[in-house]
């Protein structure tokens, strides 16, 4: 169902029940359903109401128990179906009807997930909330392509930026190019070039290690590496589609040793193919 049925979504299964209901923020994770935390599957299992995003795996969906009206009312790029305002405002109707509204989205509500703006709006109408935190992509993703965020030696840290912000202008590029440690952009795959370009130009080493992760922690999960200054031409040359994480930093050379995912992946894949051919 879609985020114009939720609009006009009216039932309401406690009219009688004086008592206002309340909203959950909930981070689904990176995609695997096995990566939810066992607070955000009860939720789940407990709400009135669904509302998802599209970073929402399929394999989490169908974990939404059939008898819950589930909604979704994710943003794609430049085709967002249902504005933030009407979300944050519907959000908080629901609830003062008495519904219990498990509202779920990809990763963390917190780390550009605009979960701050929900909760702002339930606060103000003074409807409970309740936050409960997933794995963000830069941590589940990195972690299934075998690049650890910090490493003893290698690096002490690490910077979250959006590559997809209202004001582009608020990052300073200089400082992330001086930063010496590891950089991850999400939502940075139409911006590639020109998040190379700036690293380089404010004195990042243009072979800086940097990589692509393209459907992190999930079956198809792809993990592209290469150098800073070749990012756009390895999105482009891989196709690379939403969702893709970018990693720049010494960690991305970690992957040779510490990939795990892929050979398992393999591993699995071809146990199959033999089932298959011996069936
Ligand atoms: N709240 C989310 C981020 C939402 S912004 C979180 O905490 O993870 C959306 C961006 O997150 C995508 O454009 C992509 O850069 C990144 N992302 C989310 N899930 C991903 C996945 N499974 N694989 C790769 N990147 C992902």
């Amino acid at each position: 169902m879609s985020a114009n049925d939720v609009v006009r979504f009216k039932t309401n299964p406690k009219a009688s029940n004086a008592k206002p209901g309340k909203v959950w923020l909930v981070g689904a994770g990176p995609g695997d359903p096995d990566l939810l935390t066992v607070k955000a599957l009860r939720v789940i299992q407990q709400a009135d109401l669904i509302l998802f995003d599209n970073l929402v795996s399929q394999a989490i969906r169908d974990l939404f128990p059939s008898s819950t009206p589930a909604f979704y009312v994710g943003k794609i790029k430049d085709a967002h179906s249902i504005p933030q305002e009407q979300l944050n405002e519907l959000l908080v109707e629901k609830a003062l009807q008495g519904l219990n509204v498990c509202r779920i989205k990809g990763g963390d509500a917190f780390v550009f997930g605009r979960g701050g703006e929900e909760m702002l709006r339930a606060k103000q109408e003074g409807v409970e909330v309740e936050l409960i935190p997933g794995i963000t992509a830069a941590a589940g993703c990195t972690s299934y392509a075998g690049i650890p965020l910090t490493h003893r030696g290698v690096s002490q840290g690490c910077t979250f930026v959006t590559g997809h912000a209202e004001r582009e202008l608020g990052v300073n590029w200089n400082s992330l190019a001086h930063l010496d440690h590891t950089l991850v952009f999400y939502m940075g795959l139409s911006k590639a070039e020109m998040i190379s370009s700036n690293l380089i130009t404010e004195g990042l080493a243009a072979d800086t290690p940097a990589a692509l992760i393209e459907n992190g922690c999930c079956p198809e999960q792809r993990v592209i590496r290469g150098q800073l200054h070749e990012l756009a031409s390895m999105v482009e040359r891989e196709s690379v589609k939403s969702p893709a994480l970018i990693v720049v930093g010494d960690v991305v050379k970690l992957a040779d040793s510490l990939d795990w995912f892929k050979p398992l992946m393999d591993q699995t894949n071809s146990q199959k193919q033999i089932q298959k051919l011996s069936a």
